[in-house]
């Protein structure tokens, strides 16, 4: 059948081209995304398998077959699972969808150096587009489960891709790599030879839960050339790590599992586990990346939680299993008396995925809370990536609140460059300072310029500087911490120097001010007229001949000019 040739999308071509004049240190991470692609596709045919959705499919032999050829120096990755239409080739395979992806290219073309652009391609992965560092050609076969025809996809990743549709195809994919010549000097990039396919798989792949499987020589690699019979050899254990118990698994295959889940290449900076026995038994095993995906505040953000139910994947991105300001945690879930139907709805409605969710929630927060208090550098880290959206989970989560503001860090006017929690904040009160002040805004400078800090620099009163849009929202919802009342320096009376001194004397000058004033005052509010409520004497300003407050029940001016932009 014809060929017909197509062009890459831009910002496809654009990735290409980085992956293949990269100098991407780690090459052999190409098989391990592969191998990854071929367990999703296994994973998905099992699973519409199971819901009597794969008519006319061959589910009896799922399993991943790795062939190498020093020959012609080309390795297949095959797998029978369920294959691409070739709709589907051309929306999956030849552009990018995820407009997380874009702003990473853009970042890459603007990175200054190579050694940047590793640094960005190692932070984001870059799927399968990764047998570019390793091959100069890649030959893509497959054929959608159920379906009759197959379609064949090749490219040099260059600028274009050729199609052609195909009578016949075995089901599933296969990926072949044209391999680049193999650099003498180094032996270790030599993907033809079985024993580093072997090792790589160990090493990247091995908790996969289907059989990964390469034919290997009778008698070993060494006498290939005689051509006997090729044994099939399964490289893999196949052992769900999160079945596992902890002192079996290392970190490193905890972390191997991560970047399979994740398609992040990036160590995780933390690993959680987490095992419920009882009624409704459940594994859990969690990790907290150390960098915030792109993506994370646009709606079509996925998140990463996979549920499993008795080692049978069953569904990515489940929403139901963690709540949303904790959406960055990626992971498995793994429970036992669920059916392999289960929607998204019922999830939802479920009452033990509920007590689960709140189990998994608590576990996150305790893990952060354990950071904080043993590792000041991760946490930093985490805050720093983390904290804006975590923030979120003052409004949303009422039963954490107090653990998610013990876990807080915010710039404050104590130190230029370290956040401080509240309990550090409480613990520098002055005598007889009742309330922790802060105040929102869009920037640290703009805070720090505002007329109302005034009078608290001038009394060394310590200010929270909160620029975050979400700060705008919590700081309404969240009324105290540890007994002190949380106040905006901005808003309502603010009594720096005891002028609820109730004193006579005190009392007798407040009256003389007041009268002294009075005229100015009253000329001002008939001035001013609707503009304002009231006009009064002010102990907050120091320099400023004036400024606006709000009551302290009222919006702030930019909570207003959110729920304007909002629509209410
Ligand atoms: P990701 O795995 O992060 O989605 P990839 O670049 O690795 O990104 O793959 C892009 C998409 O191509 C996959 O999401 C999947 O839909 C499809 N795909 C890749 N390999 C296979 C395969 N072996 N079988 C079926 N679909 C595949
Ligand atoms: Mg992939």
């Amino acid at each position: 059948m014809a060929t017909e040739t197509f062009e890459f999308q831009v910002e496809a071509r654009q990735l290409l081209q980085m992956v293949i004049h990269s100098i991407y240190s780690n090459k052999d991470v190409f098989l391990r995304e592969l191998i990854s692609n071929a367990s999703d596709a296994l994973d998905k045919l099992r699973l519409a398998a199971l819901r009597d959705e794969a008519a006319g499919a061959d589910v009896s032999d799922l399993h991943i077959e790795l062939v190498t050829d020093p020959e012609s120096r080309t390795l297949t990755v095959r797998d029978n699972g369920i294959g691409m239409s070739y709709d589907e080739v051309i929306h999956l395979i030849g552009t990018i969808a995820n407009s997380g992806t874009a702003k990473f290219v853009k970042e890459l073309q603007e990175a200054k150096d190579a050694g940047a652009a590793e640094g960005l391609i190692g932070q984001f992965g870059v799927g399968f587009y990764s047998s570019f560092m390793v091959a100069d050609e890649v030959v893509l076969v497959t054929r959608r489960a159920g379906e009759t025809e197959g379609t064949r996809w090749s490219s040099t990743g260059e600028g274009s891709y050729t199609l052609e549709r195909l009578d016949e195809a075995p089901q599933g994919t296969s990926v072949t790599l044209k391999l680049r010549p193999a650099d003498t000097e180094d032996q270790l990039h030599d993907y033809a030879a079985p024993w580093q396919i072997r090792q790589i798989v160990k090493k990247y792949s091995d908790f996969i839960t289907w059989p990964i499987r390469m034919a290997v020589p009778a008698g070993g690699e060494e006498q290939a050339e005689g051509g006997e019979q090729a044994e099939p050899e399964t490289l893999n254990s196949m052992k769900a790590l999160w079945a596992r118990s902890r002192d079996e698994v290392s970190d490193e295959e905890y972390h191997e599992l991560y970047k399979h889940l994740s398609h992040d290449w990036t160590e995780p900076l933390e690993t959680i586990r987490l095992q419920a026995e009882g009624t409704f038994e459940y594994q859990a095993l969690l990790f907290v990346p150390s960098r915030a995906p792109h993506d994370m505040f646009t709606r079509d953000y996925q998140r990463g939680i996979q549920l499993y139910v008795k080692r049978v994947f069953v569904m990515d991105d489940c929403e139901a299993l963690m709540p949303p300001y904790l959406r960055f945690v990626k992971g498995v879930v793994d429970a036992a008396d669920l059916s392999l139907n289960v929607s998204r709805e019922i999830l939802q409605q479920d009452r033990q995925i509920q007590l689960m969710r709140r189990r998994l929630a608590k576990k996150v927060l305790s893990t952060v809370k354990d950071l904080m208090a043993g590792d000041a550098d991760k946490y930093a880290v985490f805050w720093r990536e983390f904290g804006r959206v975590l923030k979120e989970g003052l409004l949303s989560d009422g039963e954490n609140r107090e653990t998610i503001l013990a876990v807080s860090s915010f710039a404050s006017t104590h130190d230029d460059e370290k956040p401080t929690t509240l309990r550090e904040y409480m613990e520098r009160m002055k005598e007889g300072q009742e309330h922790v002040y802060y105040l929102t805004g869009d920037s640290r400078q703009a805070i720090e310029n505002s007329p109302h800090m005034e009078a608290f620099r001038a009394k060394g009163i310590e200010v929270l500087l909160l620029t975050d849009p979400v700060d705008e929202l919590w700081v309404e919802a969240v009324p105290e911490f540890d007994g002190k009342q949380l106040r905006s320096v901005a808003k309502g009376e603010i009594d720096l120097d005891g002028s609820d001194d109730q004193t006579p004397e005190a009392e007798g000058e407040r009256e003389k001010r007041q009268q002294e004033f009075a005229g100015l005052l009253g000329w001002m509010t008939e001035q001013l007229g609707e503009e304002v409520k009231e006009v009064r004497l002010s102990t907050r300003l120091t320099v400023s001949p004036a400024c606006v407050v709000s009551d302290t029940f009222d919006a702030t001016p930019a909570l207003q000019a959110m729920y304007k932009a909002m629509g209410q």
